[in-house]
């Protein structure tokens, strides 16, 4: 009927293509965090829509996000197709962009299929998990300094591909102890990302905890480490083909050079590291922390964090926790306390964690941390070699 509705459009040089045009509908992905791989169109009318990983032998978080048109009103049936590989995110619809709400879909031969209502004439997306673009950053970024006297945002240098890192930082003079907190080293992981979002509004509004608590100590935070994977839409790594959470012994990207050089002038400058945190997503919400009896100080300090955020909970939220240590597998956390001698927690939301209660964990962990770090004396975190 319209021969070139059955085209099988490859750009095979490339995990991503712009757009793909069909007689009744166009699909593309020319925008940042926009990310689709290849398209095709059945005989039965079903699009299939290839999801591809920016490299080889990397972590299943096929992450999507493309734009779906047609001249008039229809109902597009798509199906997502991830080749070797699980699908991971359900589908999520916007016709703004900003607004996003999930699709209902099944599956079926290893394909994710639901139906794309389109409006005539005017663009929808279909997405992984509502984005979280660089621009977004940058706006909550303006917005929290805003809002809060003494929070103060720099340049902490530049990604590969040249985009800005920013830190912010809240620090009074006379303290010299620093909470460090860091995000967005997995592109896709948007829960996360809400999470570190969520935890730092906490920290920094108006209450006596918070003024208590930022009179000692200071905060760090690097909200979007990885702007390139970010833009890119990638599943995992850098543009540079590196997970940036196995980098931190080898140090092979600019990213996280930057952070370790900043960790060391706030050390050289006579600051003490004494807790991170770093966001991210996965299947569920869990916590990975360093074993029990790791040489950090104070040794018990995160299970008393996550007692007293379980005791807050009173059973709203599960508190998971996994220990772990390997100190040569380059993760964030371990790069932290075996330099700093100091906890340090990986902070997982699940991918399907509601809205409101990333919120609510998130104010949850953040009070509960912030007095945690206020009832330990400066020299409790000062590691003694046995
Ligand atoms: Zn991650």
């Amino acid at each position: 009927m319209y021969p070139n509705r059955f085209l099988l459009l490859l750009l095979v040089f490339s995990s991503s293509v712009w757009a793909c045009d069909f007689e009744q509908v166009q699909f593309a992905s020319d925008f940042p965090t926009g990310r689709l791989s290849q398209c095709e169109a059945t005989p039965q009318g079903r699009y299939l829509l290839t999801l591809k990983p920016e490299d080889k032998d990397i972590n299943p978080s096929p992450w999507y996000h493309f734009s779906v048109y047609a001249e008039k009103q229809s109902t597009i049936p798509v199906a997502l197709v991830v080749k070797g590989y699980a699908p991971r995110y359900m589908p999520k619809y916007s016709t703004d962009g900003n607004s996003w709400q999930a699709l209902p879909f099944d599956t079926n031969n290893g394909q994710v299929q639901f139906n794309v209502p389109v409006p005539a004439g005017k663009k929808v997306y279909i997405a992984a998990q509502p984005p979280i673009t660089n621009a977004d950053y940058k706006a909550w970024t303006q917005s929290l300094t805003k809002a809060t006297p003494g929070l103060e945002v720099s340049l902490l240098g530049q990604s590969k591909q040249g985009r800005d890192i920013l830190v912010l930082t809240k620090q009074q003079p006379d303290n010299h102890e620093w909470l460090v907190i860091l995000g967005r080293q997995h592109p896709p992981e948007i829960t996360g990302a809400q999470a570190l979002m969520d935890f730092s509004e906490r920290m920094l509004e108006d209450s006596a905890l918070t003024k208590q608590f930022l009179d000692r100590f200071n905060v760090l935070w690097i909200p979007n480490i990885n702007p390139d994977g970010v833009a890119a839409g990638n599943w995992r790594h850098t543009t540079d083909s590196q997970d940036l959470n196995r980098d931190w012994v080898k140090f092979s990207q600019p990213e996280s050079r930057l952070v370790r050089d900043k960790l060391k002038s706030i050390s050289a400058a006579g600051g003490k590291i004494a807790f991170a945190l770093d966001f991210h997503s996965t299947y569920y919400d869990v916590f990975y922390t360093m074993p029990d009896g790791y040489s950090i100080a104070p040794v018990a300090f995160t299970e008393q964090w996550l007692n007293d955020l379980q005791a807050y909970t009173n059973g709203m939220f599960k508190v998971s926790v996994k220990p772990g240590s390997n100190p040569d597998n380059g993760v964030f956390k371990q790069f932290i306390a075996d330099t700093y001698k100091v906890p340090s927690v990986t902070y997982e939301m699940g991918d399907n964690t509601p809205r409101e209660k990333i919120r609510y964990i998130a104010g949850a962990a953040a009070q509960t941390l912030m007095r945690s770090l206020l009832s330990y004396t400066p020299d409790e975190y000062d590691y003694k070699e046995q």
